[in-house]
């Protein structure tokens, strides 16, 4: 089970955008790394085409090492470590290594 996962709120805990939270909008488990909304975004330059009518210059989102993330946690309003525990029936959710509450 992965520590980060799709629709996850995130927060950076590195880098140019330390300390920004986003979305999470693709894992890319194979290279341990993230796309995240709104951060790490680069600026590409498009060619006008069928799909994109406008081309010109794009904002997007580059892939963040999963390192530099960490899950964001409601209650105690901050990035955290990520736990793992097993419920009753047997299912895995994650928790909040510093108050215990699940994150699912
Ligand atoms: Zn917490």
């Amino acid at each position: 089970m992965n520590r980060i996962r799709k629709s996850d709120q995130v927060v950076v805990l590195v880098g140019r955008d330390r300390g920004k939270q986003g979305k999470v909008i693709e894992v890319q488990p194979d290279k341990d790394q993230a796309l995240v909304e709104g951060i790490n975004m680069v600026k590409r330059h498009t060619r006008r085409s069928q799909q994109n009518q406008q081309g010109g210059i794009v904002a997007q989102p580059a892939p963040m090492y999963l390192t530099k993330l960490a899950l964001w946690c409601p209650r105690c309003g901050r990035g955290v470590r990520v736990g793992f525990s097993t419920l009753q029936d047997g299912s895995k959710v994650r928790t909040c290594r510093k108050c215990h509450e699940t994150l699912g």
